[in-house]
């Protein structure tokens, strides 16, 4: 029997850790370096802490309505940080050891310490004690993800300007937090936020919110937070920042001046490239700073492969672990190329996003005139029985072949929906037969099926063929 490849990974976040496990479960020999705990920034300060904390602050809002629902509680509901944290806490450090447990369950070895590379097969690492470790690895995997970056006019202290790292550790709710950039997570800290009670102000360049979502979706995330006294100041940047002890005051180019007593500043991400050795072995870098990948994950160097926010595509958790997956696949030998025509991706606001492939707008911009359709989930049965009426689905479909370019969705499970829309545009299907499948009733997912009955003008539960006429 041939030896089994060694690969080493540096980094264990939903790139690294993935790629281990599947390594493990093709056969190899796997040594993770990781210098945090287990899971990287999505399990730790990222996607399942921010969720953990925007869960309750959804169920407060529902429970709002208990009267309506025929619910009586013995008291006012109130939302608590220190516990709110607290739980936060326990749901990562559960995943975490999860993490481990599935370590040990495929005979993945753990490291803990700074992994850099001497040569294009020798990994060393930096242990805590201040001892150090050789080790040769056949393939060497490059997981080491992204970080908050510090901007001179924002100097982060960690206490009155802070990133969603020290956000999601609620030390203190602001009377009034500034949040600089209204991308997916300056609008979910927003959610979170005024939900805890802070009146929130976004500041954006853009002209809309989420700049990258489709426009109808932008505009009712806006109107949402607007419910909920979040100030909008879009098409505009900060200018000139001025702090005293306890209020920071914050001068917009429109000339808008805002006092804030915190900053949350969420914009830009920074590549975690330096210290691993990339100058010495020869890796490329891209012109932003990430490391350049091919299709196959591999760096223009043999053997060294890169995942991961690290490579700057999709910054995205499940696209790190899709990374992985191709990586590994490659280095045992099986021809594998990464997809990224259909990524879906969950946004979550209140009421959450889901989307896939391309907004109408996108589509246009490719000189095709797309067709729309739009359901609103007022017109599902199951919206009224849960109380869940906010929103819609929309399906954009080519407007020859009528397969499914892309799919937007806002309204509550949008971000699990979704995945119906992404499974057809992977099947390339067409919003036809996405509108001929039979979808069971009473759920949420109607919507899509009305929608795609919509893009012929055909949806049933819907009076008028177009949102908003
Ligand atoms: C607030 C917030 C919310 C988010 N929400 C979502 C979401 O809902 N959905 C989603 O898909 N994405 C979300 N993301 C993005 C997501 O967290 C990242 O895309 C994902 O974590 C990238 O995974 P990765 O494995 O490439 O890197 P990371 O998760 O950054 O992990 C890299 C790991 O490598 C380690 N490391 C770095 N250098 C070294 C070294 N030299 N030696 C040893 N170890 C090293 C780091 O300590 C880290 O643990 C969110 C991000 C933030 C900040």
């Amino acid at each position: 029997m041939a030896p089994s490849k060694h690969i080493v990974i540096i980094g264990a976040g939903p790139g690294g850790y993935v790629a281990a496990i599947r390594a493990a479960q093709l056969g190899a020999q796997v040594t993770v370096v990781e210098n945090q705990a287990l899971g990287g920034v999505c399990l730790n300060s990222g996607c399942i802490p921010s969720k953990a904390l925007l869960s309750v602050i959804e169920l407060s809002e529902k429970l709002k309505k208990a009267d309506d629902l025929g619910l009586t509680l013995a008291g006012p509901t109130a939302v608590n940080p220190i516990q709110m944290v607290e739980r936060k806490n326990r749901v990562v450090a559960g995943l975490v050891k999860g993490i481990a447990t599935l370590f040990k369950a495929w005979g993945v070895t753990h490291i803990e310490g700074t992994g850099m590379l001497q040569n294009a097969q020798t990994v060393e690492v930096q242990k805590a004690d201040g001892t150090s470790e050789s080790i040769h690895a056949d393939a060497v995997i490059l997981a080491t993800g992204s970080s908050w970056p510090n901007f001179p006019l924002f100097p982060i202290d960690g206490t009155m300007i802070i990133t969603s790292k020290e956000a999601l550790e609620i030390h203190r709710v602001p009377e009034n937090l500034l949040i600089v950039g209204g991308g997916v997570e300056g609008c979910e800290f927003a959610s979170l936020y005024s939900g805890l009670g802070s009146k929130v102000s976004i500041v954006e360049m853009m002209p809309k919110l989420l700049p990258l979502e489709d426009e109808e979706v932008s505009a009712l995330i806006e109107r949402e937070l607007k419910k909920r006294k979040v100030q909008c100041y879009l098409g505009t940047k900060v200018d000139k920042v001025t702090r005293s002890e306890t209020v920071t005051n914050v001068t917009l180019k429109n000339g808008t001046s805002l006092d804030a007593d915190m900053i949350l500043v969420s914009v830009g991400r920074r590549f975690n490239t330096s210290g691993l050795g990339l100058e010495k072995v020869g890796v490329q870098l891209g012109a932003r700073g990430e490391i350049s990948v091919n299709e196959r994950m591999e760096t223009n160097v043999s053997g060294v492969y890169a995942i991961g926010d690290v490579v700057g595509k999709a910054m995205l958790a499940h696209v790190a672990s899709a990374q992985g997956k191709v990586a590994v696949e490659n280095i045992m030998g099986h021809e594998q190329a990464i997809d990224y025509n259909v990524i879906p991706a969950g946004i979550f606001t209140l009421p959450e996003v889901g989307r896939v492939g391309l907004t109408e707008q996108q589509v246009r911009e490719q000189g095709i005139e797309p067709k729309i359709g739009r359901f609103r989930f007022a017109g599902l049965g199951k919206s009224h029985a849960t109380g869940d009426t906010i929103g819609f689905a929309k399906v954009v479909a080519h407007p020859e072949t009528d397969m499914i370019l892309g799919a937007h969705l806002v309204g509550a499970h949008s971000a699990d929906l979704v995945h119906e829309a992404a499974m057809a545009m992977k099947l390339k299907a067409t919003s036809t037969q996405m509108a001929e499948m039979i979808h069971a009733h009473p759920t949420q997912a109607e919507a899509l099926m009305e929608a795609a009955e919509d893009v012929h003008g055909m949806a049933i539960h819907q009076a008028r063929k177009r949102l908003g006429t």
